[in-house]
């Protein structure tokens, strides 16, 4: 079937009834295009966080609980004008409500939760929104029914927060379960974020996994486009929020927007762009009703330099020891502790004297690294030394001539703070550690680097 699109919408349009009707005005546009659309929803703005603090901190959860039902009640409400099928909705979210608060009750009584039970409650944020969404497109005569990711057929196992996709198990079931709807015209609304074991338990797909239910469903069902609706009319070339002078950027490659929901940037969850790496897909991101937007392709486009990056909460974590020069093999041994460790390693720096090795990790992950390393390396090394680290991170395909390379860290290099510059050839990421606290001015002068002498790639 062709002429597939998956429409995600992010929480950050979801804050109250009018986010659902501006959801329904959007699949209205798409279907009237002839277009099959099948709908991705996240849980309403903040109620992922709350439910997360709800199960943490047991200190007045009813009410807590019942200020979001209040929430959902309302922008109900206010999103589903038809009288049948605003009753049918109150009934709903009257029952899953009571399935929540039971599961609630029953953690709050036993005084600890397992991983398990906390992802199906925090599932529910996604759940509820799902319901409210199918309701207001039914309202307003679009046929749409809403499945959690479980019974659309989304597999995945482990950690029960951040579960790892099957992939081939997901697609069949996925295709069974989806393209008849879409066949009868009929639009699903699926839950991002939300999938299900082998045996049907509920599992997370990590923070802000919405965006990455989008595109695996995409993936599955062989759509042509995925669009991610937001807060913002795309992706921007710093985050709006710290630097007023970011712009959207027209283009990105996959390459370049694998490295940016990486870092975080546009706070896409970081294997938004892994299902599709293989598939002919197009992703564009964008607000309802902009005319801006930023389109994702294998191909990209102009200018070279996209977008700046500051990412606070690192660590440098330095081994150093004459026992380190000349030994083969003693890079992996450290590579080799971290990963035993649990611990992610967002980039690696060895001189070619090879008297030091350094990490750059997560802060949360630097001190368990440290001792780790002691314990494994002893003998061999004559201390392990952390230092607390921001990044300042530059992405755009251009970084692979090292022309454009080379200018980009000539300027960095002068703007003083900056302790290191991490960038191999080949690569369209160039990263400049600096001291904590300096991240945001690092920023703002790259930032202004990148558009003055490289644009925005704008026509
Ligand atoms: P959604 O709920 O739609 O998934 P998020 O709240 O997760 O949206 O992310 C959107 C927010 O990310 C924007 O409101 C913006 O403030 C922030 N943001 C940070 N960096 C960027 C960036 N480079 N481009 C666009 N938005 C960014
Ligand atoms: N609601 C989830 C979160 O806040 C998933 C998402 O929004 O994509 O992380
Ligand atoms: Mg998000």
């Amino acid at each position: 079937m062709s002429g597939i699109v998956v429409a995600k919408f992010g929480g950050s349009l979801l804050r109250d009834g009018g986010g659902y009707i501006t959801l329904a005005g959007e699949v209205e546009k798409l279907l009237s295009g002839g277009r099959r659309v099948t709908v991705t929803v996240s849980a309403m703005k903040g109620v992922t966080d709350e439910l997360i603090e709800i199960v943490e901190k047991p200190v007045g959860w009813e009410p807590r609980l019942k200020r979001i039902m209040e929430r959902y009640y309302s922008a109900a409400r206010a999103a589903v004008t038809s009288e049948r099928e605003a009753t049918s909705l109150l009934g709903e979210l009257s029952r899953l409500f009571d399935e929540l608060f039971k599961l609630v009750w029953a953690v709050k009584v036993i005084g600890e939760v397992t991983p398990h039970a906390r992802a199906a409650i925090v599932s529910f944020g996604e759940r509820l929104s799902a319901a409210v969404a199918a309701a207001t497109l039914r309202s307003q005569g679009i046929e749409a029914v809403w499945l959690d990711g479980r019974e659309a057929g989304i597999v995945a196992e482990g950690d029960p927060w951040e579960a790892t996709v099957d992939y081939k198990l997901s697609e069949r079931l996925v295709r069974s379960k989806l393209l008849p709807l879409l066949e009868h015209r009929v639009v699903p609304v699926v839950t991002g974020f939300v999938a299900g074991t082998r045996e049907g338990r509920t599992v997370l797909l990590g923070r802000g996994g919405s965006d990455y239910t989008a595109t695996l469903l995409a993936r599955f069902l062989g759509a042509e486009e995925v669009i991610l609706y937001t807060d913002v009319p795309g992706v921007m070339s710093a985050d709006p929020r710290r630097i007023p002078e970011a712009r959207v950027i027209p283009r990105l490659s996959i390459a370049e927007a694998m490295e940016l929901a990486l870092l975080g940037a546009k706070r896409m969850h970081p294997k938004t762009f892994e299902p599709i790496l293989d598939v002919d897909v197009t992703v564009r991101i964008t607000m309802p009703g902009a005319e801006e937007a930023t389109v994702v392709t294998r191909e990209g486009g102009p200018p070279p330099l996209k977008a700046v990056v500051a990412t606070e909460g690192l660590a440098v974590v330095t081994v150093t020891g004459g026992g380190l020069v000349g030994r083969i093999g003693v890079a992996s041994k450290v590579t080799g502790i971290a990963a035993v460790n649990g611990v992610n390693i967002l980039a690696i720096m060895q001189p070619i004297t090879e008297t030091r090795i350094s990490l750059v990790v997560r802060r949360d992950d630097a001190e368990r690294l440290a001792r780790a390393l002691e314990e494994g390396l002893r003998g061999l090394i004559s201390g392990v030394d952390v230092s607390e680290a921001s990044a300042v991170s530059v992405v755009g395909d251009g970084l692979r001539e090292s022309r454009v390379a080379g200018h980009l860290v000539e300027r960095a290099a002068a703007l003083g703070g900056v302790e290191s510059i991490l960038w191999a050839p080949g690569s369209p990421i160039l990263m400049a550690l600096v001291r904590p606290g300096e991240e945001w001015e690092t920023a703002r002068l790259l930032h202004a680097e990148v558009l003055e002498r490289w644009g925005t790639g704008s026509p």
